[in-house]
């Protein structure tokens, strides 16, 4: 946490993110106030650029909590087939990288 708010990513980045996100939680799609989420955490060995950050709505900020990026999807994904969860995006198991709907491998 007290890292979060040491190196702000300027404001053009942020807005480069949502759009990529469509201005939708990465996470579980949802379109709600979205704030900055390191996808591997900082904790976790990730880093504060860019590329690690994703828009991200509260409710999976806090769920999400120190689990990676992948992790957390795999744990969405647990949830929602047991009915419990919100769909969370179509993603690649190894990679976490959102997919679209038919593609199942980002090549990573
Ligand atoms: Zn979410
Ligand atoms: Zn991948």
């Amino acid at each position: 946490m007290q890292y979060q708010m040491r190196r702000a990513i300027p404001k053009a980045k942020w807005l480069n993110i949502l759009e990529n996100c469509n201005f939708r939680c990465y996470y579980c799609n949802h379109r709600t106030t979205l704030i900055r989420e390191h996808f591997i955490p900082l904790s976790r060995g990730g880093s504060s650029r860019v590329e690690n950050i994703v828009a991200s709505c509260v409710r999976c900020n806090i769920q999400k909590g120190t689990s990676t990026g992948p992790e957390y999807l795999k744990w969405m994904r647990f949830l929602y087939f047991a009915g419990m969860g919100p769909k969370p995006i179509n993603f690649c198991a190894e990679c976490g990288k959102s997919l679209v709907s038919q593609v199942m491998q980002c090549g990573c």
